[in-house]
């Protein structure tokens, strides 16, 4: 297993590895993901469930209804409060979605590096300070 691929939380209770690489990268400005990381946005990193380990420890979660309509849920670790995976809720699954995928926080990979941004969305509910690479795909 790819070790750039593999994160945990900050207190190491719960640690994750995705066994190729994923195949999404992004970054979000909505406001859920605002107040999931706390900041002007969360940049996430999101591959097919199938590619995804959740190695040990179980997260805490909370479901929001996203603008799309869908329930998303938001998983953390109860324990030290490190923002970790959002994946949509189906039929009650978990870690499950319409396409099957999970996203992952890129600030808990073990190497944050491995990753860059593809594009960007939700750009209209960043804040005016908000700032973008250059060149960086912006969607709203
Ligand atoms: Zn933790
Ligand atoms: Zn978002």
């Amino acid at each position: 297993m790819n070790e750039a691929i593999a994160g945990r939380c900050r207190c190491g209770a719960i640690g994750y590895a995705f066994s190729s690489p994923p195949t999404l990268k992004h970054m979000c400005c909505c406001r859920d993901c605002q107040y999931f990381t706390g900041a002007d946005r969360v940049f996430v990193i999101g591959g097919a469930r199938e590619t995804f380990e959740l190695l040990h420890g179980e997260p805490s979660t909370y479901a929001v209804i996203a603008d799309s309509g869908a329930t998303i849920i938001r998983a953390f670790c109860g324990a030290c409060g490190t923002s970790l995976f959002i994946y949509p809720e189906i039929d009650g699954g978990y870690y499950r979605s319409e396409d099957d995928v999970i996203e992952a926080c890129v600030g808990t990979l073990d190497d944050p590096n491995a990753f860059s941004p593809d594009f960007a969305v939700f750009v209209s509910r960043a804040p005016k300070w908000a700032t973008f690479p250059d060149g960086l795909p912006l969607h709203d």
